[in-house]
Parts: structure tokens; sequence; C-alpha cells
């Protein structure tokens, strides 16, 4: 089921055992360990062991997998962290600030005010356009109305 590796992705070395990493969980499909330069200290990467580039490639046949990993390493981050919340995220595609070109979620402890802000938001100008968006999104699925 797996991708092949790729010999320059620090990941697959990674999951090669080439490089260390401070490992928090393994699965059959993936592997979670500490980012090495943490938003604050306990931040995970749940990372596919299959060189996948994007969220794009991942098989859909993980997807239970991957949110149980999910699920099992959020609880642990924010437990043993003392943790209020936590953040996931994953960067998709160089404009979205993807470094590392293979797949990884970003599991990220938060405190009650500490400080850090999320992305800006700024309302549609109006309904119309709100609406003329998601009817373009919404073309490119199949099958959805
Ligand atoms: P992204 O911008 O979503 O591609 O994030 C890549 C992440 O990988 C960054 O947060 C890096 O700090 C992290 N990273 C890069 N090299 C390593 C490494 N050897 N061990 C752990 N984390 C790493
Ligand atoms: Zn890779």
């Amino acid at each position: 089921m797996n991708a092949p590796c790729d010999p320059d992705c620090i990941f697959c070395k990674i999951i090669a055992g080439e490089i260390p990493c401070a490992k928090i969980l393994e699965t059959e499909n993936f592997l979670a360990f500490l980012d090495i330069a943490p938003v604050r200290p306990g931040h995970t990467l749940v990372v596919s062991k299959g060189h996948y580039p994007t969220l794009f490639d991942l098989p859909a046949g993980l997807g239970t997998e991957l949110t149980q990993a999910l699920q099992a390493v959020s609880r642990a981050v924010m437990d043993g962290t003392g943790a209020d919340g936590f953040n996931v995220g994953m960067n998709n595609f160089k404009a979205a600030g993807q470094l590392v070109h293979h797949a990884h979620i970003h599991v990220i402890p938060r405190v009650e005010n500490d400080g850090l802000e999320l992305w800006g938001q700024t309302p549609y100008p109006d309904q119309d356009r709100m609406a003329q968006t998601a009817s373009r999104i919404r073309a490119r699925i199949p099958g959805a109305q």
C-alpha cells in the first residue's frame, strides 16, 4: 500500500531510521514524532509512512487509521503537555507553507491566552459574492449539486 520512499526526502529518511526522531506513536501506515522546531513544546507531526506529497495523494483508505492516530496523538499531546486545547493543521503545496513535500499533519498544543494568533479573517462583501464562490467550488465536486 505504501508509496516507494524518496531517497532525498527527510521524512522518508526518518521513517527508514536513517535520521533520528523523538517518536510518539507508530501505526501500520503512520509515524508520529516531535517537530524539531515546535510552535510550542509537544508540537507533533503525524506522517504517512509512504511518500505521498500532499493530501491529494494520500490513499483515502487510510482515513480511518489516520483519524485514529490523530485522536490518540492529540489526546496524548494535550495531556502530556498540560494543554487546554490543540490545533490540527496541514500545509499543502509551497503557497500554503509546505516545506517538506511528504504528507504530514501538525498537532500543536495550546494553552489559554498563549498569545499565538490564528490567521486573520475577512467577511465576504455581500451574500452574492459568497454564493458565487460556493457555486464555483461546488461545480468542481463530481456529483455535488
Ligand atoms: P511544513 O511547513 O508543513 O512542510 O512543515 C515541515 C515541518 O517539519 C516543520 O515544522 C519543521 O520544523 C519540521 N521538520 C523538519 N525537519 C525535521 C526533522 N528532522 N525532525 C522533525 N521535524 C522536522
Ligand atoms: Zn518522503
